[in-house]
């Protein structure tokens, strides 16, 4: 995002060295350098800090059983001195953002809201925005604890924080219609305006993309050095989007994870040189992991046909009696209540059935289990090999040419687990914990910070993990910071 060329440069040097520039700063004397901050809070009662590094599509077996081909010295050391799982079972759909938002507030979408990636449910109506916003989540997050904790708090690039009451956030959000490849000067008119032009001068003007990790990380180097923020969440994404390019087991995946690797021990100096090692927890976390497809379905082209749907001649939806939501390797369907169109929809959905085109199919009750969207009234899982899209017109069953990724699917399927390494002086070395669930994660981390809510999420921290040490200290310091 924002490519570094010195500190020296005088800020209005920078600003008119190009149009893009000027949009930059004509956006920033637009809201007139009002403070984005809060009002001040009193000081956190100890300097005990927490890093959460997300590596999205990140299976465990990535560093339980790395690829021979990849180098990933951090992860594995971090594993090694730390405690891990052997896999996370993550929440349905598993896809990035509601996975997200479980690591932040240990509930399931069902509570926290986030039950997609997509947050339209109107046939043809913004079918390519996203849950960018955090007024969406409705459960208590990470960020919030910490601050009602008068704990300073940062995030690069994690999702649905758009909007968040987080004193340094670069959100992750692009235009509707746009590839998600987010726009540096377009996610800059969602940051604190202060903290866009404290970024714009200390790293210079905006080059290439925010959906590279590279820039990813030396944003989190420069909030991490500059601002030793007590909590501080980081999201890397190329890693996810090479699995979904190339699959989870290609040359292409595992050289990536091994540059990963290197971005998470870029941010590790950055914890060291900024002086906070000892006093640092670092959480390795991902969101799912993936499958290998060579298939694509296309199930609106069924319910186009029996006119549930309409679609324009490309094949985009444009409207129906019912929504469809397509996750990749699930596929949800929508109708208001009271409208009697079950027969009509399995009907219509039974080409699917007989040609071995869904895994698994679920109803109210299996989604209400799984704490997925109350919402939808059928789910569709796709069969290994498969993924479902959107498309509204064409065949039913597209091959691919060569195999890519993707996830969405159940998330007990093999292939699916998500991470978890916890590291730190608090965390016990060696510790492995076998199969953990997604919801103890955010409890986990928020015991880390030293604060005890029990109302926090749907499950207690994890037990294991911690040396004697963390139980007295953060009691003692969780009364003195409230
Ligand atoms: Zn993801």
């Amino acid at each position: 995002m924002m490519k570094l060329r010195g500190k020296s440069q005088p800020l209005l040097k920078l600003l008119a060295a190009s149009r893009a520039q000027t949009i930059i700063c004509a956006l920033l004397l637009a809201v007139g350098f009002v403070a984005g901050g809060h009002p001040a809070l009193s000081a956190p009662a100890r300097h005990r800090h927490v890093l959460v590094i997300s590596v999205d599509g990140m299976r465990a077996s990535f560093y339980m059983n790395p690829p021979p081909s990849a180098q990933i010295p951090n992860l594995l050391r971090l594993k090694k001195e730390g405690s891990f799982a052997e896999a996370v079972e993550g929440v349905y759909p598993t896809l990035t953002y509601p996975s997200h938002t479980t690591i932040v507030t240990g509930c399931l979408p069902a509570q926290h809201g986030i039950y997609t990636n997509l947050s339209s449910r109107i046939a043809g109506k913004n079918p390519y925005d996203w849950f960018w916003f955090a007024k969406s989540i409705k459960c208590v997050t990470l960020w919030d604890e910490a601050r009602n904790h008068g704990l300073t708090t940062a995030s690069i690039t994690w999702p649905v924080t758009t909007g968040a009451d987080i004193d340094w956030d670069v959100p992750e959000i692009w235009r509707p219609a746009a590839s998600p490849k987010p726009d540096p000067l377009y996610v800059a008119t969602f940051m604190k305006p202060t903290f866009a032009l404290e970024v714009l001068k200390s790293l210079g003007p905006p080059q290439g993309r925010l959906s590279e990790d590279s820039l990813r990380t030396r944003l989190a180097v420069y909030v991490l050095e500059k601002h030793k923020p007590d909590f501080m969440l980081v999201h890397l994404a190329d890693l996810d989007e090479a699995e979904h390019h190339a699959g989870p087991g290609s040359s292409e995946a595992a050289a990536v994870l091994s540059q990963v690797d290197g971005h998470i021990g870029k941010i590790l100096k950055a914890v060291q040189d900024a002086g906070l090692e000892a006093d640092t927890d670092v959480f390795i976390v991902s969101d799912h992991g993936f499958l290998p497809i060579r298939r694509i379905i296309h199930p609106n082209t069924l319910l186009v046909k029996a006119g549930l749907l309409m679609a324009d001649r490309q094949g985009n939806i444009t409207g129906g009696r019912i929504t469809t939501v397509s996750n990749g390797g699930s596929f949800f369907i929508y109708w208001p209540r009271g409208e009697r169109l079950r027969s009509r929809i399995d009907r219509a959905l039974k080409p699917l059935f007989d040609r071995n085109l869904v895994w698994a199919a679920l109803g109210p009750d299996a989604l209400k289990n799984l704490g997925a969207d109350p919402g939808a009234r059928i789910a569709l899982d796709a069969p290994d090999g498969a993924m479902f899209d959107r498309a509204g017109r064409g065949p039913l069953v597209t091959d691919q040419l060569q195999t890519g990724g993707t996830h969405g699917y159940l998330p007990f399927r093999e292939g699916l687990a998500a991470s978890f390494i916890a590291w730190g002086s608090d965390i016990k070395r060696g510790v492995d914990l076998h199969r953990i669930r997604m919801i103890s994660v955010g409890p986990t981390i928020l015991k880390a910070m030293g604060i005890s809510d029990p109302k926090f999420g749907d499950a207690p921290p994890l037990g294991d993990i911690w040396k004697e040490a963390n139980s007295s200290r953060s009691d003692a310091d969780q009364a003195s910071s409230r």
